[in-house]
């Protein structure tokens, strides 16, 4: 299949299902999906991707990003409501910035608001423990908070 049309790109990170499988899917439906980073620059750090593959922004296809940016904003008022931050940085890069060339959304919760500046440089991140990415789980995967019931 092409690289840029939609379609799943081979050695790319971001199509490999089973790789995203393992970082821990927060949220998915059939255009898009968010996962927990690996080298998160705050606690719950999220990736809303799209489950084509677009190179960037510029070329990903309407439909699609509207539901990213919809599924970012869902995500961001659940991170808001449960993990209490003061912020939420919302980044997108246009085009060929990083490595990753698969359009996707970065969630950086910002629990300080008074930090000079929101440092995420990627060689100074520290890898996500398997402890902490399971809290992580349990705390954002569910469309209802821990321990609250549905109501009737
Ligand atoms: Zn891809």
């Amino acid at each position: 299949m092409d690289s840029d049309n939609g379609g799943i790109l081979e050695g790319c990170i971001f199509c490999d299902r089973k790789r995203m499988e393992r970082e821990g899917i927060v949220y998915e439906d059939g255009l898009c999906f968010a996962i927990i980073n690996k080298y998160p620059a705050s606690k719950a750090h999220l990736l809303v991707i799209s489950k084509a593959h677009y190179e960037d922004l510029l070329s990903t296809d309407d439909k699609i990003l509207d539901r990213c940016f919809e599924v970012a904003k869902m995500l961001s008022a659940r991170i808001k409501e449960r993990m209490r931050p003061t912020g939420i940085k919302m980044i997108v890069n246009m085009d060929g910035e990083e490595e990753l060339a698969h359009m996707h959304i970065h969630l950086i919760p910002v629990y300080n608001r008074r930090e000079p500046r929101l440092d995420i440089s990627y060689k100074k991140r520290r890898k996500i423990t398997e402890k902490e990415r399971k809290e992580l789980l349990v705390k954002l995967a569910s469309a209802k908070p821990e321990g609250k019931r549905e109501r009737a």
